[in-house]
């Protein structure tokens, strides 16, 4: 049997073992390779071709291990919509850190595959449709330049699983630079400090190498997490996304963004638009989720500051208290950065900062389609009528500020999307595979949204605002 080129380590393994459990993946009845990511493949030196053979296609669905893997669920904990809760993988199974190059490891983690320890009352299983959603959606970000996991391939069971309804079951395989959280922190910050410290000079080794040798990494880190998180949020709110599940446990302490649940790209832009049934107060509304990144991150330090000063909790709280007070105005540089260039200001200056926000007024007022606006503003071809008067004032302090009109418009076109994944059309791709059995639209839809910032596509559904009367995509709990 060809092996794809796995090249597993167990480095998580070597941490102290409350970290983790031993976990298995549970055999599936008939495994069926639906999807295969054949890029990120070739980026990280696996062979596709041995990864879509019928060997291949068993070991992604978990019915054997790939060569070399030892299985483990690890353990967290986190803030669920501000409470917290012991959690774990219930439903995940790392097969191992696969070695892409001597300076690169990343997680392979199976989703959906089966009970673990930490899977409370849950089945550990995962649903095509929640696992199809994951994929369109990483792959968007990932191709909009904004750091994610991604999904390697998607393995149908041929079994059934128990949600609101019956629905197909999936077994999807993640790669990301690790699957440490916030809430692998606040898990381990409630057991003995030593095991807090080898978790954090892991993820530091890991995430952030070039603090191991520093006076104090640990604060270091906090400030790294700092920025992070900061840029993270404000790459998602340049292009209108809403995680959804901001919990602590779904943060990620690589920068990357994780669990792709009830998570949309706004359509109308509103500061309030929350997609998830559950989120009945909006705490993870759009306009909302800096404030909340700030929050998780106050929970990090909380779970840092044994570590900052060991012999001076005092001096550890207020250390921890001055560096998080720094969050906001490194949020605010960054959102300002990425929104002037937006507007095709390579730099922030205060005129740029007001017509931003001016602008966006507006758009709310009016409720404009959030990525239709600015794409229309690159195009030149943005001429709705409240937004005349802001048109010509944007154009002025264009001229006035020298700006070459070529590398405005070319900066403005590959900060604007053409195409995002809009939740009405992704569902409706989803659908058919999930009554037909039909991949054909799903992968049409991921060709597209590849090529986020192309005119090519500017004719497509995805291109244009919900049509009147289509209800906006809720994502109910219990995926
Ligand atoms: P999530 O909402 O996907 O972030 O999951 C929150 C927690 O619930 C995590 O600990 C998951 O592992 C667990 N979980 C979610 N769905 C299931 C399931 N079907 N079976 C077992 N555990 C689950
Ligand atoms: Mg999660």
């Amino acid at each position: 049997m060809e092996q794809p080129g796995w090249k597993f380590e167990y480095s998580y393994q070597k941490l102290p073992s409350n970290l983790f459990e031993p976990a298995y993946p549970r055999k599936v009845k008939s495994p069926k390779g639906l999807i295969f990511n054949e890029q990120l493949a070739s980026s990280i030196n696996l062979d596709i071709d041995s990864l879509m053979s019928a060997a291949g296609i068993d070991s992604l669905s978990g019915n054997t291990l790939p060569k070399g893997a030892v299985p483990i669920a690890q353990a967290y904990a986190g803030h669920q919509f501000g409470n917290f809760t012991n959690l774990g993988d219930g439903r995940a199974i790392l097969l191992g850190e696969h070695r892409v190059s001597d300076e690169k490891i990343v997680d392979v983690q199976l989703k959906g595959a089966g009970r673990t320890p930490y899977s409370r009352n849950g089945d550990g299983l995962a649903i095509l449709g929640a696992v199809l959603k994951e994929y369109i959606f990483s792959e968007a970000m990932h191709a909009l330049g904004i750091p994610t996991t991604r999904t390697l391939a998607v393995v149908g069971t041929g079994e059934y699983v128990q949600r609101q309804k019956l629905q197909p079951g999936a077994v999807m395989t993640r790669i990301a630079s690790s699957h440490i959280r916030i809430g692998t922190f606040e898990f381990a910050c409630r057991g003995d400090v030593s095991t807090l410290k080898e978790l954090a000079d892991y993820a530091i080794k890991r995430h952030y190498p070039e603090l191991i040798n520093i006076e104090n990494p640990y604060i270091e880190f906090l400030k790294k997490m700092i920025d992070q998180q900061a840029y993270l949020v404000a790459q998602w709110m340049s292009v209108g996304f809403v995680h959804g599940v901001m919990n602590t446990d779904n943060i990620s302490i690589s920068g990357e963004t994780i669990d792709y649940g009830p998570c949309a790209f706004i359509d109308e832009y509103d500061l309030r638009s929350t997609f998830s049934s559950i989120d009945r107060r909006g705490r993870y509304a759009y306009g909302n989720q800096s404030k909340i990144m700030y929050w998780n991150i106050c929970r990090f330090a909380e779970s840092l500051l044994p570590l900052l000063y060991p012999n001076d909790i005092d001096l550890s709280i207020q250390v921890a208290q001055d560096i998080l007070r720094t969050f906001p105005n490194i949020y605010e540089a960054y959102w300002q950065q990425v929104f002037c260039k937006k507007i095709g200001f390579d730099s922030v200056t205060a005129n740029a900062v007001q017509l931003v926000s001016e602008l966006l007024e507006i758009m709310h007022d009016q409720r404009l389609d959030f990525t239709i606006t600015f794409r229309q503003l690159a195009r030149g071809t943005l001429n709705h009528p409240a937004l005349q008067d802001w048109v010509k004032a944007w154009q002025l302090e264009l001229l006035e500020s020298n700006r070459d009109l070529t590398s405005t418009s070319k900066l403005m076109q590959v900060n604007n999307p053409v195409v995002i994944p809009r939740n009405h059309v992704v569902a409706s791709v989803i659908e058919d595979v999930e009554t037909s059995g039909d991949l054909k639209p799903f992968l049409d839809l991921l060709e597209i949204i590849k090529n986020p910032f192309s005119e090519e596509f500017s004719g497509h559904t995805l291109a244009f605002p919900r049509p009147d009367g289509v209800p906006q995509t809720v994502t109910y709990c219990g995926t």
